[in-house]
């Protein structure tokens, strides 16, 4: 029989390291939480071959003062809590005391460090050797703050290396967690190098403008173009950031970035509440780009769930997940032709540090400045939508003018914005979206406004408009509901069943009339006319599955709202149907009332605009 032994501490922590260093990116994450946590705002990152060679990051943060250094790199050794009710109070992003020592067990690692407090003019090196991973400490030259090397990740564990994809693959999964880190706080500068090349250099960010800046070098400037920035507080949680608009979707969900308390999380609750809040406007399976920060009191979330604290708990989830969704839905929802038309007017007057080259145009390469358009003359161009605008009533949006215009005089400021304000209110008075001029090919209304011309796609901003029609008219008139004429009984689980007595009232609300007939048993007595011949049973267990799993539902509307859709679709004008002028004008105007009219119900846009500034690009005028 084989005796039982303690296990070295090396063989420890490289068991503690399976759960937290996974791969490079894993270890760049833990280095860069504690120089964060270690109060630093300059931080440079150096890899080479993909961080699997040498990952070495360099902080000015607090340092470590030398009595410490030996027990920062062994296991359970922290200065971040002391007991337990630390724990619900959480300030700092690294609490576990585990990751210095899991790493250096599969690597070879060096850290040197200088104490802030430390009279001490030296800095120290530490080093641990052998199995039982004893520190050793000499002097080193260093500034205040820390420097961790780590080489040769996972010499000492073959097995893990193998896990290991290519050098891009490695690098690409860092950038990431470099990416995320930074989004999450803008004051820290961040430098990052990959075989001795720059690939990211951040300033820090304080001004609103400055941030933008930084989501525009992160995330891509079509972004940034293309999203609206919020900022919304109600019930003590506050939620801001950058959502894109629905005709800017992508194809997988890889450019959402949430934070709660400046923490980045993914979290099902949240991303259904996203989902829920985009699900009228967004082309069918399509994903929505944010990068949103939700603030609350650290007592109302639980980050202690998950060794890599990316999933959290709230207290409040159905709080939480009602607020996100009703924040994003108005958003979205408030977005009208003239806003983002006003935007491009203002954006104009903006000097952009953001220089692009215009697609479809590399001979004649010039970088764009400060107009905020796409330049995208594929006729597919979006019409472009810097953040700050698409405020809707009840919304506090950061004010953005202020920064808009830095770089320009205050006299210049005063006469654009006089110019603007000509143009838009004495000329004729011309409305957002203009005046029709003609149909083409049947499918396209041709319009001029003041900026250009506006190509509209009638058949979808057609639909969009009889669908918000309809939608008012069924919330006005209330739901219609209809008995069934055989009730309809279900076999559910007494959880579900407990659910739907507890919510009879609410789903009464809604046209469904359920009641309880005995412990694993319900029956349905009364359906919303428009949903007679939906399939109740799968629509009843849906939404009281969403009910027990996110405390609502808003499935029995979502319905009905597919099918008013669909009807809106039939019911809309259809390509080739000649329109006079004034029936076209009629349109442009239904359009400028109608919410959510920058795209039709499948979440394609409605309406494009080809400013003449573009319009002269296109002809090479004034080159
Ligand atoms: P944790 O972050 O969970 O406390 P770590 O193993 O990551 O555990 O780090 C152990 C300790 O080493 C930290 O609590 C901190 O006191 C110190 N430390 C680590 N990195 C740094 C750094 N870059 N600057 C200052 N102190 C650091
Ligand atoms: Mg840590």
């Amino acid at each position: 029989m084989t005796r039982i032994a303690l296990l070295s501490q090396r063989l420890a922590n490289q068991i503690a390291a399976g759960e937290v260093v996974e791969r490079p990116a894993s270890v760049v994450k833990e280095l860069l939480e504690n120089s964060l946590d270690a109060g630093a705002d300059r931080i440079e990152i150096d890899i080479e071959q993909g961080g699997g060679k040498l990952i070495r990051i360099r902080d000015n943060g607090a340092g470590i003062v030398k009595e410490d250094l030996g027990l920062a790199l062994s296991r359970h050794a922290t200065s971040k809590i002391a007991n337990l009710d630390d724990l619900e109070n959480i300030a700092s992003l690294g609490f576990r005391g585990e990751a210095l020592a899991s790493i250096c067990s599969v690597s070879r690692l060096e850290l040197i460090s200088r104490a802030r407090s430390s009279s001490d003019e030296t800095a120290w090196r530490v080093e641990a050797e052998g199995q039982e991973m004893t520190t050793a400490i000499s002097p080193a030259a260093h500034p205040q703050g820390t420097t961790v090397e780590v080489r040769d990740l996972f010499f000492n564990t073959p097995a893990r290396k193998k896990f290991l994809r290519t050098e891009k693959t490695e690098f690409d999964r860092l950038e990431e967690v470099v990416k995320r880190l930074a989004l999450s706080r803008f004051d820290v500068a961040f430098s990052l190098r990959h075989n001795q090349r720059a690939i990211h250099h951040l300033h820090a960010a304080i001004s609103s403008q400055e941030q933008q800046r930084r989501v525009a070098l992160v995330c891509g400037p079509a972004f940034v173009e293309n999203a609206i920035q919020i900022d919304i507080e109600a019930s003590g949680l506050r939620l801001w950031g950058w959502v894109s608009l629905p005709t800017f979707s992508r194809s997988q969900a890889d450019l959402q970035y949430f934070y709660v308390n400046g923490r980045i999380i993914r979290d099902k609750l949240v991303s259904h509440a996203v989902k829920q809040a985009y699900q009228d406007v967004l082309f069918h399976g399509r994903h929505p780009a944010f990068v949103l920060y939700l603030e609350l009191q650290p007592a109302l979330v639980d980050v202690n769930v998950h060794p890599t604290k990316h999933e959290v708990r709230f207290r409040d989830g159905r709080l939480v997940h009602d607020f996100l969704f009703r924040a994003l839905h108005k958003a979205l929802a408030g977005v009208r032709p003239q806003d983002r038309l006003a935007h491009d007017v203002q954006a104009s007057g903006q000097v952009s540090a953001q220089g692009r080259e215009l697609p479809g145009a590399s001979e004649y390469q010039e970088v764009e400045r400060g107009a905020s358009t796409t330049g995208d003359f594929s006729g597919q161009g979006r019409i472009s939508f810097a953040p700050g605008y698409g405020a809707s009533q009840g919304y506090a949006f950061t004010p953005q003018s202020s920064t808009l215009y830095s770089g320009t005089s205050t006299q210049q400021l005063v006469s654009e914005q006089m110019a603007t304000y000509a143009r838009l209110h004495n000329e004729n008075d011309v409305p957002p979206l203009g005046f029709a001029i003609a149909q083409l090919h049947g499918v396209y209304i041709l319009s001029q406004n003041v900026q250009g011309l506006i190509i509209v796609d009638m058949h979808a901003a057609h639909e969009r408009i009889t669908y918000e029609h309809m939608k008012s008219a069924a919330q006005n008139e209330g739901i219609k509901a209809q008995p069934l004429l055989v009730p309809l009984s279900i076999a559910v689980s007494q959880a579900e069943a407990d659910c739907a007595e507890q919510q009879a009232e609410a789903l009464l609300a809604l046209g469904v009339g359920i009641e309880r007939v005995a412990t694993e048993s319900i029956v349905v007595r009364q359906v919303p006319v428009i949903l007679a011949g939906a399939d109740i049973e799968q629509l009843v267990r849906d939404v009281l599955s969403d009910v027990l799993e996110h405390g609502s539902s808003e499935r029995i509307r979502n319905y009905q709202d597919e099918l008013l859709g669909t009807m809106a679709c039939h019911g809309s004008v259809r390509a080739n149907r000649q329109l006079s002028i004034p029936e076209m004008n009629a349109l442009l105007r239904d359009m400028e009332r109608t919410e959510r009219s920058g795209q039709c119900n499948h979440g394609r846009p409605t309406w494009v605009l080809q400013s003449l500034d573009q319009l002269d690009k296109l002809f090479l005028r004034g080159q």
